[in-house]
């Protein structure tokens, strides 16, 4: 650990934000760009925005995520663009619910970049130093107390802590204290939350070995290639900043399944070592080999972790396997036989304080005025960190300003869908977002993430007025094209013979729009031969969008506003349900224990039935009249 500090804590904040990655960043620059003076305190400050793990950012579902972020005004999107080595559009031939934008980023460019910008923040003091104990009152949170002593009083604290809280690194039968290699645990912050009524779990996730790119023999494997037109994940991005790599695709072999069958005693997960729940959809090579031990092959991607580092991950082989077997099994991989390991995989123990006892602005219940994001919560990956640190810190501003808190339905972004799971439902493995945990996906779509939230991101301060009028001006220019084409024929087109050849006659008369209906025709078929057709790329698939899916779209938001009554009934903060009659003895217990905010978040609840719910709204109503009357 670098123990420079080039900033010293202040006595006092009104936010305190622990912790540099993903979340902290998020939370930090949200706290201080709403106008809260801001101290974020990390152990290592040349280790903020480090990337544990893949040098990338998106992916389906987390790309949503990114997206979202920056439309209500954070900053990953924005630093990913501009670190961003190679840009892919995923799932191009399926529906638009599922399209999602990936980047491979310079996790050193990244990294530095993010430190950059937190130092041009207003408001905003880095600060080096381990924080070992909250300070509390009353129930309230007062500050926070790091390790060497130096207090610092806060109306609001973020804990963003990572993979820290008592982190433990295994590699083969040997493990130390450890909160990511190289880099020490915080081992006293974890102690203090059983006697603040908190309950603590744990949880494990783990990281491939990287490999010397100049040992690799690139020359039989398959190349891999950004997008030729990239997009990007920010409003504000006009065009590429760095130049643009390669990656490329090998499979493990047979011989790679044998080496790490006969090596699982020394497997730390099979060995029973580490007890901690690991990612069941982001598992191990050993879990794969063992799990799927029908399958010949798995395929890996080689990806460079920057332009001027030699280092390549390799996606596919998360591994605790010893250092030497990491060794033999990397070499039983076409492409890979000489290859010489920079750095071998490891996993990781951590504690996590389950969700469950957030609200849903993330602010924890046994102790108010705290906050807690990102993977302390639970989740795993970066984008999931980033989103509840964002909130988190928007949260922390709203209650130091005294200003409403902030949350998002489950029909308005999948930040929503991410904070409502956590603390509706909790987790007992490390939770990833996916498109299929969203009911309403044909909303929540990448491309109009902006359309959902920019407006309130702008509100928040967060956004510029100029992104606002331009995402109006987009919005606009959709409305007008999608105008015109109910209005414009199809037979008016200059080429028309050679479309109608492809998509057979429609009838007379018929507009652009019903012709963009048919599945086989596309925007690019009416731009082609239109030269009324907008040049936009963001509107065009806008249009496109709306004119293929309008009666699907139309079906979700039959379907939200149908449960618009349920989702928004508000339960009294000190509603008894102890004493719903009819209940069962257990939905009580979990509706004690969550204590949800509104009928439609007690639907979720996991056994909580619909016959349950009919008698909590006959509670909740009986509840109503006795209030008025009296
Ligand atoms: C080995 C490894 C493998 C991973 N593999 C994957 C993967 O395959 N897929 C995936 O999606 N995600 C993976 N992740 C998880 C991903 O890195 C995290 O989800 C993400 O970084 C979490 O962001 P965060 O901001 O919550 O915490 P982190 O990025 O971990 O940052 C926590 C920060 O808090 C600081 N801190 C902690 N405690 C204190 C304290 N008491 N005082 C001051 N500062 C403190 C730390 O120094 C650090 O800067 C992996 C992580 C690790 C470590």
């Amino acid at each position: 650990m670098n123990d420079q500090r080039p900033n010293l804590p202040p006595a006092r904040a009104d936010v305190i934000v622990v912790g540099g990655g993903h979340a902290g960043i998020e939370a930090a620059s949200a706290a201080a760009r709403m106008g809260c003076a801001t101290v974020l305190v990390t152990q290592d400050p040349a280790a903020v925005g480090r990337m544990s793990c893949n040098p990338a950012v998106g992916g389906i579902a987390k790309g949503h995520l990114a997206r979202e972020i920056d439309a209500l005004g954070g900053v990953m999107g924005r630093i990913t663009d501009r670190c961003g080595i190679q840009f892919k559009l995923l799932n191009t031939r399926k529906g638009p619910a599922v399209r999602a934008l990936r980047a491979q980023v310079d996790k050193y460019a990244y990294s530095l970049a993010m430190q950059t910008e937190l130092a041009a923040t207003p408001n905003l003091t880095v600060a080096g130093g381990t924080v070992g104990q909250l300070l509390v009152e009353n129930g309230e949170i007062g500050g926070v107390a790091l390790e060497d002593g130096t207090e610092i009083a806060a109306r609001a604290v973020v804990l963003t802590t990572g993979t820290f809280l008592k982190g433990r690194i295994h590699l083969g039968l040997e493990s130390r204290p450890a909160g990511r290699v190289g880099e020490a645990p915080a081992e006293h912050l974890s102690e203090t939350f059983a006697g603040l009524g908190f309950t603590v779990g744990r949880l494990k996730t783990g990281t491939p070995p990287r490999l010397h790119r100049d040992s690799i023999d690139f020359s039989g494997l398959d190349a891999q290639h950004g997008d030729a037109q990239p997009r990007f994940f920010s409003h504000a991005t006009t065009g590429l900043t760095l130049p643009q790599v390669t990656c490329h695709l090998t499979w493990t072999t047979p011989q790679t399944h044998r080496i790490i069958r006969d090596n699982l005693h020394q497997s730390p997960m099979y060995t029973g070592r580490i007890t901690g729940v690991g990612p069941r959809y982001c598992p191990s090579i050993e879990d794969k080999v063992v799990r799927f031990a029908d399958k010949e092959r798995h395929q890996l991607f080689l990806e460079p972790e920057g332009l001027d580092t030699p280092e390549y991950y390799v996606n596919g082989i998360s591994t605790s396997l010893p250092a030497e077997v990491q060794e033999r099994l990397v070499h039983s991989i076409p492409g890979l036989e000489q290859a010489v390991l920079i750095r071998p995989g490891y996993a990781v123990e951590y504690d996590f304080v389950p969700p469950t006892q957030l609200h849903p602005t993330l602010e924890s219940k046994p102790v108010r005025g705290l906050f807690h994001a990102g993977q302390i919560n639970g989740t795993s990956g970066y984008e999931e960190a980033a989103a509840q640190g964002l909130m988190a810190g928007i949260n922390a501003a709203c209650r130091v300003l005294g200003r409403p808190p902030v949350t998002l339905g489950r029909d308005q972004a999948y930040i929503g869908v991410l904070i409502d799971d956590l603390v509706t439902r909790g987790t007992e493995e490390p939770y990833r977002m996916f498109t299929s945990r969203a009911e309403y996906r044909l909303l929540l779509r990448h491309d109009n993430a902006a359309d959902r939230l920019m407006p309130l991101g702008t509100e928040l301060g967060l956004v510029a007025m100029e992104s606002y009028r331009n995402l109006q001006a987009r919005q606009q220019a959709t409305r007008r094209e999608l105008d015109r084409l109910d209005r414009r024929r199809v037979n008016g087109l200059a080429d028309w013979p050679a479309r109608r050849a492809r998509s057979g006659a429609p009838a007379a008369g018929t507009s652009l729009a019903e012709w963009l209906r048919r599945p086989e025709v596309s925007y690019g078929d009416i731009s082609a031969s239109d030269p009324e057709a907008v040049a936009d790329p963001a509107v065009a698939e806008a249009v496109e969008v709306a004119v293929k899916y309008d009666g699907y779209i139309r079906r979700e938001r039959e379907r939200i506003a149908k449960n618009a009554g349920m989702e928004a009934r508000a339960i009294p903060e000190d509603f008894d349900f102890e004493g719903i009659p009819g209940l069962s003895h257990e939905v009580r217990g979990k509706l004690g224990a969550i204590r949800p905010h509104t009928v439609g978040q007690a639907s979720r609840i996991s056994g909580v039935t619909p016959a349950a719910i009919s008698l909590l709204l006959v509670a909740l109503e009986r509840n109503r009249r006795q209030a008025a009357a009296s």
